[in-house]
Order: C-alpha cells, then structure tokens, then sequence
C-alpha cells in the first residue's frame, strides 16, 4: 500500500471530472519536513511550532528559533511554509514554564491568548521567523483567535516586528501573509470582518469539533460521540468556505479530518479545494480525489443536507456513495 501511494507522488490531486485539489502537508519537527517531497505535496500549510518548544528543556532563545526557521524553510527552498504561531497550553504543556492549575485547561489561557498577554514571547517568535525568512516568502497564523480584535492585535504586532528588522536594515520577507486559525466557534458569526482583515483562514477542525459540540476531542468517553460527518460541522465548514470565497480570500482545513478519505470527500463536496493533512495520509487521501466524481458527490452531499431530518451523522450514506465511485 505505501508502495502504491509513493507511486502517486508526481501523480497531479485531480477528481475524474477534471477538479484540480491542492494537498499541502502538517508537520512540526525538522524531521517531518524531507516528507513534502516524499508525499509530493504542494506546500507545508501546518508548521505546529509549539513541537519545537515542547522537546527543549528551557524557553528556546531567538536566535535558536530564528536557526530552527530558517532550517525548515532551506529545507524547502521552493515550496511555501505556513507557520503557526506557539500553540501553547491545554493538552500542549511546556515542561519548564510553571504548570498553571485551571478547572478547563482546554477553556483557558493559551496559544494567541498567552501570546497576547505574554507580547514579548510573541515578538520574539515573530522576529525570529520574519528573519529567517529573508528574501522569501512567509505564511504565518494565529491559533485559537477567538474575535477578529485579537487577530487585529496580533496582525499588528506582526507588522511592527517587520517594521523594526526593516529599519535595522534586515532582509524582509518578500511577501508576508498572515492569516487566522479558524477554530473557536465564536468566529463563525464574525468571518467577514475576519476575512477583510486576514490574509488567508485555516480551519482547525479538531479544535472547532471539540468546541462546537462542547465534546474534549481527548477524552474517549466522548470523542467519538458526535460524529464530524454531521449537517452542524458540514454547515459550519461551509459558511467559513463562503466567507473566504466573498472576501476573496484561500480557505484551507488543517486538522486531521481532512486526512481521512470518507471525511476529506466529504470536504471536496461542501467546496473545499485545499487541505493540509499528515504526510501519510497524502497518498490516501490522493487515490480518493482520483477515483471521484465532484459534480455527482457536490449534488449527493447538497441533497443529504437539504433533506436530513435530524439524522446525527451522514457517515453511512457517505460510505455508500463512497463504495459506489
Ligand atoms: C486543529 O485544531 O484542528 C489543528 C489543526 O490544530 P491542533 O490539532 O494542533 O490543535
Ligand atoms: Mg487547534
């Protein structure tokens, strides 16, 4: 099987009626990245960054990101990385920052929140990638952004650093995007704001699952209690594609749902046309896009949705459309 998936490599992500996919790769350790050529994909649209910290015994320096940047972008001279920002807190501790006790860690201080009240340890990350990335292109995004007013904030601090290694007479990036996990479900009744001021949306499903049916993604009494193949999370991805599209802005899905063939169809049906997923679950993922019919599965999934009457997961006759391509 893996053998067969390598096959597929340099094979182009196209559904059977001619719908090109963009398949980009999450990683979060430089050993991680040699797979973007391996799996053929497009661009590292996930650099979970927070791997780095959670492997170093203290708060890693500047000039060590700025190095541990600039090793991953070398890596891939040419292809684009997306970077997030430290995704710190809940399940992703750093064992040599004090333990902070919180009733719901999962609800509590952590990634963009601890960066906005910690801007100097934002700053640092920030300058350290807008450094290594000198005469490059840069994607850089925000996790767990909760309102547009903190994506404003960390958008703005962005830009001073740029401003600053500028006037230092620094290389700058070549173009700098920056861009919003969307994930805290608070966000979807404020996209178009988001959209207008972001350069690009990122769905994190994992997180936006979790919160939206209030269910700890990590706790196994729960996690499989509610299914992401359900017409809430469909609607929900649906209206973030739409406010991209509107503001003209790319939306891509970064969890791990879209890594799954049965989930990532599913995806391609509601609009979706770029995902970032695991290294091995490209190749999968690939052999799904080959054999499928977007015109029929986009009427399929359109006529599930139109007409379910409360069902709480749409898996089954998925499966089945699925089974018949
Ligand atoms: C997500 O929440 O879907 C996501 C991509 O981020 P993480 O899994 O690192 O929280
Ligand atoms: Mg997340």
């Amino acid at each position: 099987r893996q053998e067969q998936y390598a096959a597929l490599r340099d094979i182009a992500s196209v559904t059977k009626d001619g719908v090109e996919i963009a398949l980009h790769m999450n990683a979060g350790l430089t050993v991680d990245v040699p797979f973007v050529r391996d799996t053929g994909a497009r661009s590292i649209g996930l650099f979970r960054t927070e791997l780095q910290f959670m492997l170093a015994n203290r708060f890693p320096r500047m000039k060590d990101q700025y190095l541990f940047y600039k090793t991953v972008l070398d890596a891939v001279p040419d292809r684009p990385v997306t970077f997030r920002t430290l995704d710190i807190g809940s399940d992703k501790i750093l064992p040599y920052m004090a333990t902070i006790e919180e009733e719901n860690p999962a609800l509590g201080w952590r990634a963009i929140r601890i960066g906005l009240d910690r801007p100097g340890l934002l700053r640092m990350q920030l300058r350290a990638m807008l450094k290594a990335a000198g005469g490059r292109d840069l994607r850089i995004m925000f996790p767990m952004v909760a309102n547009v007013a903190e994506f404003d904030l960390a958008k703005a601090i962005a830009l001073r650093e740029l401003d600053l290694i500028r006037r230092h007479g620094h290389a700058t990036p070549t173009t700098l995007d920056l861009g919003a996990m969307v994930e805290v479900p608070a966000l979807l009744w404020e996209l178009d704001q988001l959209a207008e001021h972001a350069d690009f949306l990122s769905v994190g499903s994992n997180d936006l699952v979790q919160y939206l049916y209030a269910a700890d993604r990590d706790n196994t009494r729960v996690a499989k209690r509610y299914d992401n193949l359900s017409v809430p999370v469909l609607r929900a991805l649906k209206t973030i594609l739409e406010a991209g599209a509107k503001a003209g802005k790319p939306v891509t899905l970064c969890g791990e749902m879209g890594g799954r063939p049965l989930e990532a169809m599913a995806l391609l049906a509601l609009g979706y046309r770029s995902l970032s997923m695991s290294p091995s679950s490209i190749g999968p993922v690939k052999a799904m896009i080959l054999s499928l019919d977007m015109e029929q599965a986009t009427a399929f999934l359109a006529s599930l949705m139109a007409n379910n009457d409360g069902q709480p997961s749409l898996r089954e006759n998925l499966r089945q459309f699925a089974s018949a391509q």
